[in-house]
């Protein structure tokens, strides 16, 4: 537009120009001899021509100028598009991906080979994990057919069956929510009370690992594999975990619950992927938490769903006898209801040694406050007196402990404090231990004199 305007003002002025020329034609011996004919002529008529052509330069000039900023403007608009086009493309990506259809899973049986051993029309036969067996193809462009080996797990598209994908190994702990760490950092010293527990557990899973010839001297088989039992937050998982630091063991924590799956031989299949990921890791602590949830009593209500638990539970009890009691993978379960417990799981050479976690007794409280205040760092106020708080808090487990602490702990942050008090402990007592607790020792609507008390 720019360029338009510019080039016409050019032509106008071009224009002017010529009848300027001609009008200097038709007068031309006039101009020579140089008479005044009221019109530009001569040493005029020359300046006139040069201050037109400083015109026509100096807009010349500034059309350049702009043209410049034009094409600047136009690299700036041309990359932005270009920018823009891919940002379109990514999102078309995802967008398909996220509207594409989901795919079935199904665990690969075996790979369909021709009779020269050639692979036979890239078929293989798969289980869905609904049950039936398939044979399907599969795109070779998507899968690599080395991939495909026996109890693979694999993706499958819902309308052909075809193999499309091939999933992450279900040993992965991520993919069944086992907690797996290298070595926990919990010792023995943050424990409170439970000394002849530690100490039986210690002879039952620690010796095996860290000093197995003893066994061999003697000819001893050590047990195959431990029973915690006690209340929900007593002490069962930070001991199994002390043992795995001491031992430097790998410990695996797997939930009862997450074995029972929804579809027939899953669990069975993840039962037998726990031990062998058990077996890999070794040594390793093998950490079975709310066993009950997959070996309680057999009844005989018939449901699929009562078998499906069942076949789980017989898998666990084939791998705990195909185990080998002098390896490097001991096993310790936990339950919170050992009298629900199948009998054919508490039999010599399974879970045959059964240690009992108490709610912990004064002298334990006292010791657990320590490790949860004063050891762990927690600045504490002088007149804190830990007798009187494992006092107040009889019946109360180490998990509950745990909480008062750090809830006072937290009190203090609230109140701006320094340091954490006796109020604040008795404030998340009462919070923690709740309206019972309170009442049965005497703490209700009473603060005042529990002041007195902790004085
Ligand atoms: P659940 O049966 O619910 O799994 P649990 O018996 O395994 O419970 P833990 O997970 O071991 O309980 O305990 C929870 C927390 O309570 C621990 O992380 C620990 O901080 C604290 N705790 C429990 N018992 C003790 C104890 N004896 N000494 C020190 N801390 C303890």
């Amino acid at each position: 537009m720019g360029k338009m305007k510019a080039s016409t003002s050019i032509n106008s002025s071009t224009g002017a120009e010529a009848g300027a020329g001609a009008g200097t034609r038709g007068s031309g011996g006039t101009r020579g001899s140089g008479e005044s004919c009221g019109k530009p002529c001569g040493e005029n008529y020359f300046g006139h021509l040069q201050d037109k052509m400083r015109q026509l330069e100096e807009a010349n000039y500034k059309l350049r100028a702009r043209l410049g900023k034009i094409e600047r403007e136009w690299r700036y608009y041309e990359s932005m598009r270009v920018r823009y086009e891919r940002e379109i493309k990514k999102l078309q990506t995802e967008l398909e991906k996220l509207s594409s259809p989901p795919l079935i899973v199904g665990t690969v049986v075996e790979r369909i080979e021709g009779t020269d051993g050639a692979e036979a029309d890239n078929r293989v036969v798969v289980r869905s994990s609904t049950g039936p067996r398939f044979v399907v193809t599969y795109a070779p462009q998507l899968v690599d057919p080395r991939e495909l080996a026996p109890g693979a797990q694999v993706g499958m598209s819902q309308q052909s069956l075809a193999v499309v994908s091939v999933l992450p190994s279900a040993k992965d702990p991520s993919v069944h929510g086992m907690e797996v760490i290298e070595t926990p950092c919990v010792d023995y010293k943050m424990i409170g009370g439970l000394r002849e527990q530690v100490e039986e557990v210690r002879e039952v899973v620690e010796l095996p690992l860290t000093a197995p010839e003893r066994f061999e001297r003697v000819g001893v088989v050590p047990p195959k594999a431990v029973l915690l039992t006690g209340l929900p937050g007593t002490g069962k998982t930070l001991l199994a975990k002390a043992v795995a630091n001491r031992t430097s063991a790998t410990f695996i924590r797997v939930v009862g619950s997450e074995l029972v799956q929804k579809y027939i031989g899953e669990g069975a299949r993840l039962v037998r992927e726990l031990f062998a990921l058990a077996k890999e890791k070794a040594p390793s602590i093998l950490f079975i938490d709310e066993l009950d949830a997959v070996a309680a009593r057999r009844t005989e209500d018939g449901t699929s769903g009562e078998r499906e638990v069942q076949r789980t539970m017989l898998q666990l009890l084939a791998e705990i006898d195909g185990f080998d009691p002098r390896g490097e993978v001991r096993i310790i379960g936990a339950t919170n209801r050992p009298d629900i417990l199948d009998p054919a799981l508490l039999r010599p050479g399974r879970f045959d040694r059964v240690i009992e976690i108490p709610v912990p007794d004064r002298e334990a409280r006292l010791e657990i406050f320590r490790i949860h205040t004063h050891k762990a760092g927690m600045k504490l106020e002088k007149g804190v007196n830990f007798e009187n708080l494992a006092a107040l808090t009889e019946n109360a487990t180490g998990a509950e402990i745990k909480a008062i602490s750090t809830e006072a702990g937290m009190l203090a942050v609230k109140r701006n404090k320094s340091a954490v008090g006796t109020a604040e402990f008795v404030h998340a007592i009462k919070k923690i231990l709740g309206e019972e607790q309170r009442s049965c020792l005497g703490l209700s609507a009473k603060s005042k004199e529990m002041g007195v008390m902790f004085a």
